[in-house]
């Protein structure tokens, strides 16, 4: 707002419209002054038009404040801004530029009036008005006590939606739900979340953790509600009642180049296909979706769930080459070479962290999780061991020591150095694992790698206690001398951690690279430092979640589509 009326006195901007905002922009706009009176609220009044009786009159607030309103109202140097926030104060020539953002009055400009938005809206939320004592649609009309008694749209935004990474509208697709309209719900959960079906299975859902609800009993059951509506889709569409999308109209001359496919390489090619350009992903492995295929197992995450939305991104527009890594025959140069203006890096973090024992390279039985779950997930099912010991505390830990028993193995153990407080696996895995004949071994890490006639056949391992905070915010394991022990195993499976793969690049690739091998970018342009170049997901942060991808992969596909611009 750049304040140009030129009055006597000059504009001023009053923040809030209480009673005394009210008092205070009738005093300067009687002094000549133009007065803008700005409130956050759909109405000004303040507290003062929420009472009922004044002190010490006693007098009807309505009646006290209604004249001010109304004198308000019709002076011609008052200009009342309500659903608007102030966003920017600049200093200029002596003066202010005042930067407001105004929120929505009604859904269409061609509002008249009908009031059938609100017969249909589905957002029932409390009334900020009436101190939350009574509930009103997100769209409304105020009632006799509000002014200026206009159409407004108040929604704040609810916890769980900000915790969640990609910030579903959750409180709107739950109330769809909650009326049977589960079409509508699902377009509400694909505004944000291309992997619905996916996420439903797997989503380590921040967004329950924050729900106000667990406070008073347990929270929604937003994840698995976010399942029921997806599987509802794809199995209309098995019945051939609902068809795929169809490929988008390519408005876009520039083409992009996704190195994965993995959740954020999926959602950059989806998120860009919907505005008009043409995206093709170039995945190594030959089969898509990264560690959603080639990390989390079956019985957690069913294969046709997952090509059944690799399929619907197709279908939106988005070649995926399979088979076909970036590396030496196919470099990033070789992409810009043959045309693509932009390339998005979202390779992940495949490389298991080695242990750093003695022994660890020295015999067979020692396979690294990621190993070990590719092998299995791409079709090897032969029994990995008898006595498998997992080492680690994260869902890889979990999966790899779940996915060994269903294998055959007939004792599987897990390591961890911490203890259960500390685990970074999802408590329900946990459960899980340990339900399903797990053996869980706390506070206790290996220290070498025994073995005979070039076969591993266990480890010397040491009990730890917990220390003071680390850098991880968790307290850092101590061993505990003089308390080693040995542990029988033929098959080793470390867990630990992992971190990027990049032995891909060519010599002179130019990309900054950290310490643990993830590509450094612009966090606010998801840019490398090399122009044209991005990166997300797990190639930057390291291991992290599928819904943590796909959130890198919306704000990489923005930052692309303005550089192209
Ligand atoms: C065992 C396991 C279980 C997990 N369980 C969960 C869970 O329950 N919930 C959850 O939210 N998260 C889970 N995660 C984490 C989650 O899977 C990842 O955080 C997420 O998949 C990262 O997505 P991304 O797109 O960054 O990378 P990825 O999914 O790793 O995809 C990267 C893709 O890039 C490809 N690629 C690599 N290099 C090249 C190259 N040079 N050329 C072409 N292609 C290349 C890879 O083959 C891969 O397909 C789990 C991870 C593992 C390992
Ligand atoms: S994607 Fe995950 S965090 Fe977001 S609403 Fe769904 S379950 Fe919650």
């Amino acid at each position: 707002m750049n304040g140009n009326n030129k009055n006597e006195g000059g504009n001023v901007l009053i923040v809030g419209g209480g009673i005394a905002g009210i008092e205070a922009a009738l005093d300067l706009a009687n002094g000549g002054f133009q007065v803008f009176l700005l409130d956050k609220s759909p109405a000004i009044g303040g507290t003062v038009a929420q009472l009922d009786r004044l002190f010490p009159s006693q007098g009807p607030a309505l009646c006290q404040v209604s004249a001010k309103l109304d004198a308000l109202s019709r002076h011609p140097n008052i200009r009342i801004i309500t659903n608007s926030h102030l966003e920017r104060v600049k200093r200029v020539n002596g003066g202010f530029e005042i930067t407001i953002r105004r929120e929505p009055l009604r859904v269409d400009e061609k509002c008249d009036g009908c009031g059938a938005c609100i017969q249909v809206c589905p957002i029932k939320q409390y009334d900020t008005f009436n101190e939350g004592l009574m509930l009103r649609t997100a769209i409304d009309t105020q009632n006799s006590m509000h002014y200026p008694a206009l159409y407004n749209i108040e929604k704040e935004t609810p916890i769980c939606q900000e915790t969640c990474p990609v910030h579903i509208d959750i409180r709107r697709y739950v109330g769809l739900i909650a009326e049977g309209r589960f079409e509508e719900a699902l377009a509400v959960i694909r505004e944000r979340n291309p992997l619905p079906a996916i996420c439903g299975r797997v989503c380590n859902h921040p967004c329950e953790s924050a729900c106000n609800r667990g406070v008073q009993d347990e929270p929604i059951a937003i994840d698995a509600l976010k399942r029921f509506v997806a599987d509802y889709e794809l199995k209309l569409r098995r019945e051939g009642k609902i068809p795929y999308p169809k490929p988008t109209r390519k408005t876009k001359k520039a083409r992009i180049a996704i190195v994965g496919s993995g959740p954020a390489g999926l959602t950059v090619g989806h998120d860009l296909a919907l505005r008009g350009y043409e995206t093709t992903i170039f995945e190594a492995a030959p089969v898509p979706g990264g560690m959603l295929y080639l990390g989390i197992p079956e019985y957690r995450l069913p294969r046709d769930i997952i090509e059944d939305e690799v399929e619907y991104i197709k279908n939106l527009g988005v070649e995926i080459r399979l088979s076909a890594p970036i590396g030496p025959d196919l470099t990033i140069d070789d992409l810009f070479k043959q045309g693509y203006k932009a390339v998005f890096l979202g390779i992940g973090a495949h490389k298991g962290l080695k242990l750093k024992v003695p022994g660890e390279d020295e015999f067979e039985g020692f396979l690294d999780c990621i190993v070990f779950l590719r092998r299995v997930n791409l079709g090897d099912t032969t029994k990995p061991g008898r006595k498998v010991v997992v080492i680690g505390g994260g869902n890889s830990a979990i999966d790899s020591a779940r996915t060994a028993l269903r294998l055959g193995s007939e004792e599987v153990s897990i390591l961890y150095r911490r203890s259960r407080r500390e685990m970074p696996a999802n408590p329900w895995e946990i459960e899980e694992a340990e339900r399903e004949g797990v053996k869980i071994h706390y506070l206790a890490a290996p220290i070498k790698i025994l073995g005979k006639d070039g076969k591993v056949t266990g480890m010397l391992c040491t009990k730890m206690v917990l220390g003071k905070l680390d850098a991880s915010g968790r307290r850092a394991p101590i061993p505990v001398e003089g308390s080693e022990f040995e542990v029988e195993s033929d098959l080793i499976i470390p867990a630990i951690s992992q971190e990027p793969d990049i032995s891909f690049l060519h010599e002179g690739h130019g990309l900054e690279i950290s310490k643990w091998n993830s590509f450094i970018i612009d966090e606010r342009t998801m840019m490398t430092n090399r122009p044209g170049v991005f990166a997300g997901g797990d190639a930057v942060t390291g291991p992290s979640t599928v819904i943590e991808a796909i959130a890198a992969g919306h704000r990489a596909a923005d930052s692309i589509d303005k550089f192209l611009r």
